[in-house]
């Protein structure tokens, strides 16, 4: 966590206007994370990982993402072929790549949203002889060009109620085709892509998981209900600059998300999963994402006409909660978010 902080206050804070308005986050940035171990965070000791516990990972997501949106995203999308391979009983796969990622000598990615979408599958897999084969489109893959392999989903099955994880390598081929990286109004030097699946095959060596669709909804509805630990990192960032300039507005905040943040760790750590939790937790969610969006707000309106420069961290940091706003989006978390804005208008 200390060597988290201070990499985010010596190197990822001065420099994140600029790798926010470039093309991409800089490798050195991922290699100094790599080499402060940061890439093994959550990883299985057995294959070099750190096995760090959740107080310690929201600690360094908070770090992290209070200092640079797009380094933290990059490298947070790293952690999701880590989880994924860590509980694979594809062994061959695990010891094949869980040490490079732990070590952080491959980045990893994940391809997996559009399982969240109702409606037809984005990506269809079918059985052929020896694995897979993958057609479809997956609308969101970050750190292409960046990551050397991505964990993508697809529907399997009749009716597409089945769901499997494969390992892709990251590189264009005649199957799979990424889009130009995408211009977004936040996250840009993610590289963000659009990736599309033609007769893409895939070997069952590569095969990292299988699941009924329903039970993958099941643990989705878990995970996503859960504290986003950037939200409070970002919303920290807002606050401790604006304290430069309103130190009343800015301690009024501070104590707002110091009470969300200890109120939502408190009832993620009860580890229960029944509806009434899930639902308070979602509520949870919802108010900490409007706090980083008046976090920022805030200080954008203390800052005045030099706000909207791109060169200053209030604009950046009010497009980054946006972008917080609808990532890991779900039905309960929007409909809670909805809800949330518009009751401040009463
Ligand atoms: C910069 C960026 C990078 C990203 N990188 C990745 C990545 O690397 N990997 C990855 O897997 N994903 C990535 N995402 C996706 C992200 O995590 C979110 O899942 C996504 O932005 C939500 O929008 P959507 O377009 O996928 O889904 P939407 O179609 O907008 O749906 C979001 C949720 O709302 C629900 N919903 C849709 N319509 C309604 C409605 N009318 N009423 C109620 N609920 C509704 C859906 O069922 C779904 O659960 C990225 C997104 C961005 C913006």
């Amino acid at each position: 966590v200390a060597e988290a902080r201070r990499l985010a206050a010596e190197v990822l804070e001065p420099a994140a206007q600029e790798v926010d308005r470039a093309p991409a986050v800089p490798a050195g940035h991922l290699r100094t994370l790599a080499g402060a171990g940061l890439l093994g965070l959550a990883g299985p000791p057995s294959h070099g990982g750190h096995g760090a516990p959740a107080a310690v990972v929201r600690e360094v997501f908070e770090a992290l993402a209070g200092a640079c949106g797009a380094t933290f995203f990059v490298w947070v999308q790293h952690h999701a072929p880590v989880r994924l391979l860590a509980g694979s009983p594809n062994t061959g796969l695990r010891d094949r790549l869980l040490p490079g990622l732990c070590a952080g000598r491959d980045l990893g990615g994940v391809a997996f949203a559009h399982l969240r979408r109702p409606g037809a599958p984005a990506l269809q897999a079918r059985a052929v002889p020896g694995g897979l084969r993958v057609d479809g489109e997956a609308p969101w893959v970050t750190s292409w060009g960046l990551a050397d392999v991505v964990a993508v989903a697809a529907r399997a099955g009749a009716g597409g109620d089945q769901v499997v994880f494969f390992a892709l390598p990251a590189r264009a081929t005649a199957h799979v085709r990424p889009s130009p990286p995408l211009r977004l109004a936040a996250m840009s030097a993610t590289c963000t892509v659009r990736l599309a699946f033609d007769d893409l095959r895939v070997s069952e060596a590569d095969v990292i998981s299988e699941s009924s669709l329903a039970d993958w909804q099941a643990r989705d509805r878990v995970a996503t209900a859960q504290p986003n630990a950037a939200v409070f990192g970002l919303a920290a960032t807002a606050a401790r600059l604006l304290a430069e300039r309103d130190a009343g507005a800015a301690a009024a905040l501070e104590e707002e998300r110091a009470d969300l943040r200890a109120q939502s760790y408190g009832l993620a750590d009860e580890g229960r999963e029944d509806d009434a939790h899930l639902a308070r937790l979602v509520g949870l969610r919802a108010r900490s994402l409007d706090l980083a969006v008046r976090a920022a707000t805030a200080l954008v309106a203390a800052t005045g006409g030099r706000a909207m420069d791109l060169s200053h961290p209030a604009q950046r940091l009010l497009r980054e909660a946006a972008f917080y706003t609808i990532q890991a989006q779900t039905r309960p978390l929007r409909e809670a978010t909805l809800a949330r804005l518009v009751s401040r208008g009463s």
